[in-house]
């Protein structure tokens, strides 16, 4: 078996409503390949090696940090 993001594998589309301003945020790809311009704050969360991806309004730009999931195939 083996473990993979359904996101950096394009296998699922995840929407997240934004909590500041209730518009839709779209996956921006990886926090790793997002470091420049976004604060790890919450480095120490990398918990069960979830991938984390950043995820971005659309409306206001507000950025959420957010764990995926990893599948089994
Ligand atoms: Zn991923
Ligand atoms: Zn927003």
């Amino acid at each position: 078996m083996e473990r993979i993001c359904p996101l950096c594998n394009s296998l699922s589309n995840i929407k997240i409503t934004c909590s500041v301003c209730g518009g839709e945020m779209e996956d921006k790809g990886r926090v790793q390949e997002f470091r420049d311009s976004y604060a790890p704050e919450d480095e120490l969360e990398y918990e069960n090696g979830d991938c984390r991806h950043v995820f971005q309004c659309n409306q206001c730009n507000e950025l959420k940090n957010v764990g995926i999931k990893s599948l089994y195939i």
